[in-house]
């Protein structure tokens, strides 16, 4: 047996089977010269790869029940059209015969000379067809060179993924009803794919360096979500120990349950309201009925990472106005896009090449530069606001100026929605993330062009303490309970108070029993967390006392270092 320690990401034990997932993006492309008399064979060989592919996806298109929704066979459909293109097969037979070069090559040169072309024209159905290429080219790479990549939404028996990272993309597009747990050598507890994993309940230790180097498919493993270790081949006293423990763990899990239906209030009658974090629609129903009472913080990104189709108007409206229905009149804060850092939309980021991404054109950024992709998504808020309660949430705001801009983008966008006589509400609540300490600096004066903070603390933690929030080797930095973290968040949660305003928190912090009693104490009025935590946060509340938790802060606001502060709320 051998036991690996890395960072609890998401709490759980489980039992299972690994399954290693090393994937690399695009194969080693062959290059070599070809004679004249090779053309016709070459040729034939992207025929044959081409009708391959072409082939499975109408397989698929008949095989997708006529009841779904149209959107996948769009998808597919826009496929077949582009792996049948005349011009693209001109392209391909041309560069083979003027420049005798193998096949592979050829395909890698036209798909990249036509990506620059699009790169070099203006709008947002341009860059979207980027992803489209280069999507077409690795098929046609894969189908040429025989490689056939592993995919995580094909999986069809339950497994322990074990891998040195996983993109969030890639979390999104497993197939969760198989994964029983997640194992990687990177990545922390603030990590897109940690977050992931919470909202999907699926236990996760991540930060383990090398261990998928050491781990074998088909290895037994026990994964402890809560204390962050793999047991590799566990001995049989190990494994009868976990046996009972998760054995133990379901039954508590029903005690947590059964607060479900009552608010969450301190035993002296202060009211917190809870609400729930969710990545994609499809969690909707299942995540509200954990007793949340609205969605504090919808990342939108998701919509975009799942293809340039998806984010078009009509399918955020789709979107946004089923999530809506769903939650009942229960609020729903959509925050707009925050693309970048380790959420990159391949149509969006073609030509980036950041030294600094996590400091550079990321989230508000993005949108503020890209007023069409910007107002598109607000223009499907705004149309999606008459079928609930929804509110805006504007991400990584640094300053005045930026916040000014985005709300003068929703004015805009509200007067296009006008001039279409599509109807909106005009009373939807606006807010802004606080997750730059700068914002939280100047949060008196931020505030009185919003209706309400939500602070996302895993950014400001990236950003105050200077930790770079996927890097295993600095995780331990990332302390909540840092003085200077608990600061920022007292300033952002008094200048709200000072107009009147609610102060929410959305940031992983929220969901961390550990600090419930600490944030009730600095006054936070909203706490928005992955579904799993929301029974034990209100367990605690319902058994706490504002003015203790009033006393706890100020002694915490005291204390001189991070350690002292872990010592008083017991979280060493
Ligand atoms: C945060 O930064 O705390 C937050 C909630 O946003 P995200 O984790 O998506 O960056
Ligand atoms: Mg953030």
């Amino acid at each position: 047996m051998k036991e690996l320690s890395g960072i609890p990401a998401s709490k759980g034990l489980v039992i299972g089977k690994a399954l290693l997932y090393l994937e690399d993006a695009l194969p080693e492309i062959p290059r070599y010269s070809i004679k004249e008399t090779q053309v016709n064979e070459e040729w034939r060989r992207f025929l044959l790869a081409v009708n391959t592919i072409t082939e499975k996806i109408r397989q698929e298109l008949n095989e997708i029940p006529v009841k779904d929704s149209r959107e996948r066979r769009d998808i597919l459909e826009a496929q077949l059209l582009m792996f049948e293109d005349i011009d693209f097969h001109e392209n391909v037979k041309h560069g083979l015969e003027s420049g005798l070069q193998n096949i592979e090559n050829v395909v890698w040169d036209v798909s990249q000379e036509l990506i620059q072309k699009l790169a070099a024209l203006p709008g947002a159905e341009f860059r979207a067809r980027i992803a489209d290429v280069s999507g077409m080219a690795q098929e046609l790479l894969n189908e040429l060179l025989s490689i056939h990549p592993f995919s995580l939404a094909g999986l069809n028996e339950a497994v322990i993924i074990v891998a040195r990272d996983l993109l969030p993309s890639q979390a999104l597009a497993m197939n969760k009803d198989f994964v029983k747990a997640i194992v990687t050598d990177a990545g922390s507890q603030i990590s897109h794919t940690a977050i992931i994993a919470r909202a999907s309940r699926i236990p996760a230790v991540m930060g383990l360096s090398s261990g998928s180097a050491q781990i074998k498919s088909g290895d037994t493993l026990i994964v402890d979500g809560d204390r962050g270790v793999v047991f590799i081949e566990p001995d049989k006293k190990t494994l009868s120990l976990y046996q009972k423990m998760i054995k133990e763990n379901r039954a508590k899990a029903k005690m947590a349950s059964s607060s479900n239906g009552r608010r969450a209030e301190t035993k002296d009658g202060r009211l917190i309201t809870l609400k729930v974090n969710m990545e994609t629609p499809s969690e909707f129903k299942k995540a509200l009925s954990c007793g949340a009472e609205g969605v504090g913080l919808y990342r939108s990104e998701f919509i975009f990472l799942a293809g340039d189709k998806a984010a078009d108007e009509e399918n955020q409206y789709r979107t946004y106005s089923e999530m809506l229905k769903a939650a009942r009149n229960l609020p729903v804060t959509i925050r707009t896009l925050d693309a970048g850092g380790d959420k990159i939309i391949p149509s969006l980021f073609q030509d980036s090449d950041e030294k600094n991404p996590l400091l550079g054109w990321r989230s508000i950024r993005v949108s503020l530069s890209m007023p069409d992709i910007f107002k598109t998504q607000l223009r499907a808020i705004l149309r999606a606001s008459v079928h609930g309660d929804v509110r805006i949430m504007f991400p990584l705001i640094s300053g005045l100026a930026e916040l000014e801009q985005a709300l003068r983008f929703l004015e805009e966008a509200k007067t296009e929605c006008a001039a279409k006589k599509q109807p909106y509400s005009d009373t939807i609540p606006v807010g802004i993330m606080v997750e730059v300490p700068s914002a939280a600096l100047i949060a008196n004066r931020l505030i009185k062009k919003a209706d309400f903070f939500s602070i996302g603390t895993n950014d400001m933690i990236q950003y105050t303490l200077g930790v770079d929030r996927g890097n295993e080797k600095v995780s331990y930095l990332a302390r909540p309970e840092h003085p200077a973290i608990l600061r920022l968040i007292k300033m952002t949660i008094d200048a709200a108070h000072k107009q009147g305003k609610p102060a929410a928190m959305c940031g992983e912090m929220a969901g961390d029993t550990r600090f419930t009693p600490l944030l009730v104490g600095l006054g936070l009025d909203e706490f928005s967390m992955n579904a799993a935590a929301l029974g034990d946060v209100k367990h605690i509340i319902r058994g706490i006392s504002f003015a203790e938790c009033q006393k706890l802060a100020k002694k915490a606001l005291q204390c001189a270092g991070t350690e002292r502060v872990a010592a008083l709320l017991g979280s060493s």
